[in-house]
């Protein structure tokens, strides 16, 4: 990313992530932690996340072989795990070459797997459909697969594994019942399993077994809707930040903005920010959507523009022009903006938008 004089920039907390992976860690004592790091890491950086956790992580967890490969070609050494396997039979030669681990999720996964030649043995996730209903073998075809793999001599370790539908609503049955069906599935085979994602490593410990796969918790963002006490502890690791770029002064009865959408309410001091949503801010955000500047919170006005926002100054008057807004991070949670938009912090951490800077700060002094 060559420098630019526009404000707007991610900054990536480092230490935030780690601190997330070590209460993951600590949550599932006796889990192996595969990171997921699918879509940049959401957002944050694949292959500066992997190289941050890559002294205390057990793997990875990407989405397809190019995101593997970028962290190969990084030096990442860990294990790392295609999350939907290979989209065609292929790519089984790279996912030999750079000793990958494929999830097997169908049948013509299976037979491209059997009918491979690789030079090493392959290692093989199998995904079972617990009640998701997405991918995964039905439950009744897992011993015959099962039975496959364990017989052909170039696969290597077998894990069997499930991903929960409703995991971000804690004390559901639902959840539950996934999990005996797996359980049922599995019973009497000493495989190893894996199952939770970051919902599951805070609300259901009964799904930690031996490997989790937290996505989302890393990035600091809770998983729930509701407020969850075993989600404070999580450090935001991304502050998506700005500045004012210019302050008007409006009597009241004026339109701000595409469409007239809000109306000054009173005599108001409305600042605009250099983001919009061509950087990923949602064009969605209502008015009275959170936003900080200068650290203290007031709200969006308007919509939201290709490259610009504006905010609501009236009780900030000491905000001037260059003044810093937070749009999402330590101050403003970026699941209040997900809410308020009708979105998730998910969608909001993987749609930051190419021109965006990142900036990786380690260490920080957010997080202890
Ligand atoms: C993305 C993904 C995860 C991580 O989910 P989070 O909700 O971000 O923790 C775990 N498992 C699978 C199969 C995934 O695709």
């Amino acid at each position: 990313m060559t420098s630019s004089a526009r404000p707007l920039r991610a900054r990536i907390h480092l230490d935030a992530i780690r601190h997330n992976y070590r209460y993951a860690k600590q949550l599932a004592p006796y889990s192996k932690v595969l990171a997921v790091v699918k879509a940049n890491a959401y957002g944050h950086g694949a292959v500066m996340v992997a190289q941050t956790l890559a002294d205390i992580a057990d793997g990875f967890a990407v989405a397809c072989i190019d995101e593997a490969m970028e962290l190969r070609d990084a030096g990442i050494t860990q294990p790392i795990v295609l999350l939907e396997g290979v989209f065609n039979a292929n790519e089984l030669a790279l996912v030999d070459r750079a000793e990958l681990s494929v999830v097997v999720h169908c049948q013509e996964q299976l037979a491209w797997l059997l009918a491979a030649r690789p030079l090493q043995k392959l290692n093989c996730w199998i995904k079972i459909d617990s009640g998701m209903h997405r991918v995964g073998f039905e439950p009744s075809d897992f011993n015959r697969v099962y039975a496959e793999l364990r017989a052909c001599p170039h696969v290597g370790e077998l894990v069997a594994m499930s991903h929960f539908a409703r995991a971000d609503e804690p004390n559901l049955p639902y959840t539950t019942q996934q999990i005996a069906v797996f359980e049922k599935t599995l019973s009497g085979l000493a495989i190893p399993r894996s199952l939770a994602n970051s919902a599951a490593i805070l609300a259901y410990s009964n799904a930690h077994v031996e490997w989790t796969r937290p996505g989302l918790m890393l990035y600091g963002a809770s998983p729930f809707a509701e407020a969850h006490p075993l989600a404070t502890a999580l450090c935001p690791a991304m502050t998506l930040e700005s500045a004012l770029i210019a302050i008007r002064n409006l009597p009241a009865g004026e339109p701000v903005g595409y469409g007239g959408r809000f109306v000054s309410e009173h005599p108001m001091r409305v600042g605009v920010v250099a983001i919009g949503y061509a950087d990923g801010y949602p064009r969605h955000a209502p008015t009275g959507t959170p936003v900080a500047v200068n650290g203290q919170m007031t709200r969006l006005i308007g919509r939201v523009s290709m490259d610009m926002i504006t905010v609501d100054l009236t009780e900030i008057i000491d905000a001037h022009v260059g003044a810093p807004v937070e749009l999402w991070g330590t101050t403003v949670a970026a699941n209040a903006v997900a809410a308020a938009s009708e979105t998730l912090a998910y969608q909001l951490f993987t749609g930051i938008g190419r021109r965006v800077a990142h900036c990786y700060e380690i260490p920080s002094t957010l997080c202890d």
